[in-house]
This record gives structure tokens, C-alpha cells and sequence, in this order.
């Protein structure tokens, strides 16, 4: 056991900390693949941490694949924006959930990604972002964008994520899948 943790020590050392998707064969490295789960899922999970206490939060989205940026929109007090306000760097993650496909195997795609969280506070990147998520999210986006309006919109709390690094994989028979993702 101790030899175990002093070769996982060496080898982390030795990659300066940096860790890769080990399954090769799940990795996802076309970048529009791994764009198109951050615009096909409604939500993502986002990690925080503040003084070494973790904290996390699901959060329905929107992918502005021009910025490389989620919004979301909130409350504007709550645990998560005191975790926020102290500490803006976030670890999320987008699931696309196929279901268990055989006895023991579970078929999804999924991304991780890094980023930091700002409030946004100009109207007009507000009324994009607003864009941007009903288009996600909402079955009937042009009904729902003519209703919003400006005013109310001001006093929304939107929240942007700008992402550094983005990671995926995925585990699927991918000749069934591949219209999914
Ligand atoms: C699929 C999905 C989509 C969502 N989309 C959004 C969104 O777009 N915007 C948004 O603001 N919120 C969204 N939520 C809710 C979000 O995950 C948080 O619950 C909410 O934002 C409150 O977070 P807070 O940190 O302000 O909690 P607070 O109200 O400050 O509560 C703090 C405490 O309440 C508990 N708590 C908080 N949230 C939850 C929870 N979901 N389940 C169980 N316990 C909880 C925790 O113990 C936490 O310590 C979504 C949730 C889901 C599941």
C-alpha cells in the first residue's frame, strides 16, 4: 500500500500534476464534439470551493461557443454566490445519459471543463446571454425571448463562465449513438 501511494506521488510529480483521460480509447479530442455536449445538455454541474470546504450546484445553461462561455441565470444571494464571490474558479461537468447498455456498462458522453465565474452586468451582454440560454433551453424560444423584458432583465443575476479547459469522454456503442452527440 505504501509503495502504491509513493508510485502515484512519483508519478504526479513527474507530470508536474497534469492529468489526462486515462481510457484512450473514450477520449474525446474534436473540439466540436466536445462543444456540441455543452450545447445539446440543459444543465451542467459546477464544483466550488471556499477555505477548503467544497460545495456544488446543477445549473440549466447556455453555450456561447463565440466567447467559449456558459451563462446561467440566479438568485442574487445564496451559498453558491458566497462560494462564488470568495473563489471564481469552477470545475463543471455535462453529461449526455445513454442508460445502462449492458449488464454492468453504463453508456454516456461527458465533458469537464475549468473556468471562471464573473456577474455579468452589462444589458446588452445580458440580453445575449438571455439569447443564448432560452435558444437552449426552451421549445418555443421566440415566444419566450418577446416576453422578456428589458427592465426585468436588468435586475436578472446572470453569471458567465469562461472556460480554460475542456476534457471528454465517452463510453457508448457509437454506430447507435452517434446522432446523440
Ligand atoms: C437540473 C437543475 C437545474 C437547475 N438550474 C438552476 C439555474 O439555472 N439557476 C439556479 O439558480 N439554480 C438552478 N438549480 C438549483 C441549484 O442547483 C441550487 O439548488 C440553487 O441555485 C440554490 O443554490 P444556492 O447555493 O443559492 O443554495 P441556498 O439556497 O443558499 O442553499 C444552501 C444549502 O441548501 C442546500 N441546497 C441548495 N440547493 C440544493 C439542491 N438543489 N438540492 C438539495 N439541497 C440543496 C444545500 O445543503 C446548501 O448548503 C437547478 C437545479 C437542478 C437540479
Amino acid at each position: 500500500m505504501r509503495l502504491q501511494k509513493l508510485i502515484l506521488s512519483c508519478q504526479l510529480w513527474i507530470r508536474g500534476m497534469s492529468f489526462h483521460v486515462r481510457r484512450k480509447d473514450r477520449e474525446i479530442t474534436d473540439s466540436n464534439e466536445l462543444k456540441r455536449v455543452l450545447q445539446s445538455t440543459k444543465f451542467v454541474t459546477i464544483a466550488l470551493c471556499m477555505k477548503n470546504e467544497p460545495y456544488l450546484v446543477s445549473l440549466s445553461h447556455g453555450y456561447d461557443e463565440t466567447g467559449n462561455c456558459l451563462y446561467f441565470h440566479c438568485a442574487d444571494e445564496g451559498k453558491k454566490l458566497v462560494y462564488l464571490n470568495a473563489n471564481s474558479k469552477v470545475w463543471g461537468q455535462a453529461v449526455l445519459d445513454y442508460s445502462v447498455i449492458d449488464e454492468c456498462d453504463y453508456a454516456y458522453t461527458s465533458v469537464h471543463f475549468k473556468g471562471t465565474a464573473s456577474i455579468v452586468d452589462d444589458l446588452k451582454e445580458k440580453q445575449h446571454a438571455m439569447n443564448v440560454m432560452v435558444r437552449q433551453l426552451s421549445a418555443h424560444p421566440d415566444e419566450k425571448l418577446a416576453k422578456i423584458m428589458p427592465d426585468k432583465l436588468a435586475r436578472t443575476n446572470i453569471v458567465r463562465i469562461d472556460i480554460s479547459y475542456i476534457t471528454g469522454k465517452k463510453h457508448q456503442y457509437p454506430e447507435e449513438r452517434s446522432e446523440n452527440v
